[in-house]
């Protein structure tokens, strides 16, 4: 049940057919160009687009806005500390910025950095940097029937092979996203964090955790992870964070809020108080490096492109995230969207992500090959059929990778209800019922960089006649 009521409010409407049809054309088929008004349920994305709590909203009205030595700053520094464990912060517009900030200080060109798997900007950055991003999940994250608590798993034998071949000396970073976001949301055990620490430690690489989504994968581990029952989601996030040398953060997560992030990083904090792991002169490198590449990108150190009522909410809701009743209700959430859509026979990666449910195009549409994008069309679909907004996260967005074409149906935290949710159920079974009416899509103009090509890329429809108008 929620843990929460809402006394706020903002209507959505469901265009006819011939509108939403219209509407898919205007964007190019592609659904990061539909405008949210014509979107009735929108799951696109998790990111900032969550509902905050009356006690955020309260904070911003106290918000600092001083550009050095900001209140609000020292309140988010606060809330890192007590919540994540993290002593220092470069504070950033959002997990991209620190993304930047981080990986611009580490990777050099020709450098290999390792990852259970790059989230598409992760990857962009490394690249962008000369880096070249390899993915080491464990086997089971492939296999959508796979039972493994824990999918998001890093596997260290791919990753050590992966060294033996390049050199330790040209492998500057290991990251670990929790939870994994693009092998379908699965969580990271803690005994793998130490696994992926002590490798990172061989290797004399930076052990950087991804954490956007610490709290969902903390209260997986909870639930799954035997050494960790009748433990607090607080004390398993903080135990998981105490491993890593870095995290990168992005406050439209599991911050609660619309905007902003930061890196974390070790040492001492502005007041003197001490680490809680071991900083060492590297840590104080790595920090000073980042810090200045924050204020040349970001802004000053002290707010980092957020404003002050920004890092004010930012500061509540990175404690609210690990309440139990908020973080119970909204894994929860996501796996009734997963037991509905099952329920209905559309054949869903399982079990479901923190965050998303993911859908298997290939097998929802098997009649489209793989070089028309059946994940696309799957959601081109579900918008045609009910408004619902979804994302590719297979061919499509990763355009040289052997991944399944999946559909990812992110839900928002503390914005939808369960009636929300049964018509997107409803619309996806709607949409394989379907079948081979479903056509495929051609890609007609795509931007130069490939990690980036779902963002803006334009699509037509491999038969014209598929969907006429009338229909
Ligand atoms: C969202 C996300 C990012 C980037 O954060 P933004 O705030 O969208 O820039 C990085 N890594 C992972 C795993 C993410 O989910």
């Amino acid at each position: 049940m929620r843990s929460y009521k809402a006394t706020m409010v903002e209507p959505v409407r469901l265009l006819d057919r011939a509108d939403r049809e219209a509407a898919l054309r205007e964007a190019g088929f592609n659904v990061f160009n539909l405008d949210s008004s014509d979107v009735f349920v929108d799951l696109l994305t998790d990111s900032g687009t969550g509902t905050m709590s009356n006690e955020q909203w309260a904070a911003m009205f106290t918000g600092d806005e001083a550009y050095a030595g900001s209140e609000s700053f020292r309140e988010l520094e606060a809330a890192v500390r007590d919540v994540m464990g993290f002593e220092r912060i470069v504070p950033a517009h959002q997990g991209r910025g620190a993304e930047n900030v981080l990986y611009g200080a580490l990777v050099t060109e020709g450098d290999v950095v390792l990852n259970n798997a790059h989230f598409d900007t992760t990857r962009a950055h490394v690249a962008a940097n000369g880096g070249d991003p390899v993915d080491c999940p464990v086997p089971e994250a492939r296999d959508g029937d796979s039972d493994h608590p824990f999918k998001g798993n890093f596997d260290v034998e791919t990753g050590r092979r992966v060294v033996e071949e390049v050199g330790a000396e040209n492998v500057p970073a290991v990251v670990l996203t929790i939870t994994n976001n693009s092998m379908a949301g699965q969580p990271v055990s803690v005994a793998n964090t130490r696994e992926v620490a002590a490798f990172a430690d061989d290797i004399d690489a930076t052990f950087v955790v991804d954490a956007c989504r610490f709290a969902e994968n903390a209260y997986f581990v909870q639930r799954r992870e035997d050494e960790f029952a009748g433990e607090s989601v607080a004390a398993v996030a903080r135990e998981q964070l105490s491993y890593a040398d870095a995290c990168v953060m992005s406050g439209k997560k599991d911050g609660l809020v619309n905007a902003g992030g930061f890196v974390g990083l070790r040492g001492e904090d502005a007041a003197g108080r001490g680490p809680s792991g071991n900083p060492t002169q590297s840590d104080d490198d790595l920090y000073e490096r980042c810090r200045q590449r924050g204020i040349l990108f970001e802004g000053f150190s002290t707010y980092g492109g957020m404003s002050g009522r920004d890092l004010a909410a930012f500061a509540v809701g990175l404690r609210e995230a690990v309440e139990p009743p908020y973080v119970a209700e909204r894994v929860a959430q996501v796996e009734a969207l997963c037991d509905a859509l099952a329920d209905r026979g559309v054949p869903v990666y399982q079990p479901a992500g923190g965050h998303a449910v993911y859908v298997n195009a290939n097998e929802a549409l098997p009649h489209l090959p793989r070089e028309q994008f059946p994940g696309q069309a799957l959601v081109c679909e579900l918008y045609r059929e009910g408004g619902v907004r979804a994302v590719e996260l297979g061919r499509f967005a990763f355009p040289d990778t052997d991944r399944a074409d999946l559909v990812r149906l992110a839900v928002p935290r503390r914005t939808y209800g369960p009636d929300h949710l049964e018509h997107v159920a409803d619309t996806a079974a709607a949409v394989c019922e379907k079948g081979e009416e479903v056509t495929g899509y051609e890609v007609v103009s795509e931007p130069p960089m490939p990690e980036l090509r779902h963002f803006s890329a334009e699509l037509r429809p491999v038969d014209e006649n598929a969907h006429a108008p009338s229909q």
